[in-house]
């Protein structure tokens, strides 16, 4: 029988292992654990690559998204609009800063922010708004960033799982005032540790950034600004700078394994897959399906057993996500409520991620593709 693993970060190590070996030991050799070359190199790579002016690194994804409402001066007494289906670190930016996190459904078909649903949210309070490429897909950003400028509110996107994806030929990053990644291993792009970054087009912005990341000073000892320690580590740099020259191949292998799933599920009713909005390059961190409602409408509990089946057939699969926010323990005093957010609701009923990673094999996606047909003959 075959083995599907979630991700298989071994395989990607040793098709690097020398030259990722080489320059995590420059590293040691140099002794240069905190930021230094290897760190800064990679950043004018990275910013590079998505043709943006500056790339500041953090200590992850989560420090990168507060570092970037923090410098935009999002304060107490502000709303900050987050979709209501993301993973959790996205609303710590703004809470982190003392504002208010407000959330909005989904679209239902990209599970992407909805514009639509965006006006409606917007309050005198209204600050920014968080724009997530879920699962590697491009938010609607033109039309975000009209209601952003009409509002005259702030716009920043939270990319860490959509590196090097593309909205109407340009790539994410560049597409609003800041911009933060997560390096977290198990993404697209991951460090062997923690790590993150924010990009940003503006000088300004950039120079702040750069102070708050390291206790808000302009020189050693001497402090503008309150700050934190937000660096990354020189070990991931090294890392990081290695795995960029693969990235854009890796994620062509991704977008192979997409379209060899949605080739073999394709014909199933009971299952709806990923759709990908027009113009936009999606970079499938995930591949998300949804079991579709049937007669029973048992959608969580069908879920629930074609995840179990898979088990026992060796193929792993996750839920992204199980809770939507506004449904957490942790935002209980926002007064939020079941059936709020229908759709980010049902995808947290019957969403299932597949087994999605570069290395997979097609005799592994033909496998995986078999048992969940199997799985829909009898149940
Ligand atoms: C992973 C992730 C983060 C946080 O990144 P870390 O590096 O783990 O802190 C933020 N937002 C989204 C959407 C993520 O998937």
């Amino acid at each position: 029988m075959l083995e599907v693993p979630f991700l298989d970060l071994k395989a990607q190590y040793k098709s690097i292992k020398e030259e990722v070996d080489k320059a995590i030991q420059e590293v040691i050799d140099n002794t240069a654990f905190i930021l230094g070359k290897a760190v800064s190199d990679f950043e004018n790579n990275f910013a590079k690559a998505h043709n943006v002016k500056h790339c500041i690194c953090t200590s992850s994804g989560t420090d990168g998204n507060h570092l970037a409402l923090w410098a935009l001066n999002i304060q107490p007494g502000d709303e900050v609009i987050i979709p209501a289906n993301t993973f959790i670190a996205t609303a710590w930016g703004a809470t982190l800063c003392g504002a208010k996190p407000v959330f909005v459904d989904c679209h239902k078909k990209t599970y992407n922010l909805d514009p639509e649903k965006v006006i409606d949210a917007i309050t005198s309070k209204t600050k920014a708004i968080v724009a997530v490429h879920l699962y590697g897909q491009p938010a609607d950003m033109d039309a975000l960033k009209e209601i952003a400028k009409a509002k005259n509110i702030i716009l920043v996107e939270d990319a860490a799982q959509a590196h090097l994806a593309e909205y109407k030929g340009k790539k994410v990053g560049g597409l609003s005032e800041a911009t933060s990644f997560s390096f977290y291993p198990g993404k697209n792009l991951g460090a062997y540790g923690e790590g993150g970054a924010v990009v940003t087009n503006d000088d300004k912005l950039a120079a702040k950034i750069r102070m708050l990341r390291e206790h808000g000073q302009s020189e050693k000892y001497y402090h503008e600004t309150m700050g934190h320690n937000y660096r990354m580590e020189g070990i991931q740099g090294a890392v990081l700078g290695v795995k960029l020259k693969y990235l854009e191949n890796w994620t062509n292998e991704r977008r192979r394994v997409a379209a060899k799933y949605k080739e073999l599920l394709n014909d199933l009713d009971r299952i709806e897959l990923p759709f990908e909005a027009e113009g936009v390059k999606h970079v499938y961190h995930l591949f998300v399906l949804r079991i579709l409602n049937d007669s029973t409408n048992k959608v969580q509990k069908s879920r629930d057993s074609l995840k179990n089946y898979l088990q026992e057939n060796k193929i792993a699969s996750g839920l992204h996500y199980p809770v939507p926010l506004h449904q957490q323990k942790c935002f209980e005093n926002l007064g939020y409520k079941k059936g709020d957010f229908p759709v980010s609701e049902k995808l947290a009923e019957g969403g299932l991620s597949l087994p999605m990673y570069p290395e997979l094999t097609n005799d592994q996606i033909e496998y995986v593709s078999d048992k969940i047909r199997k799985f829909f003959l009898v149940n």
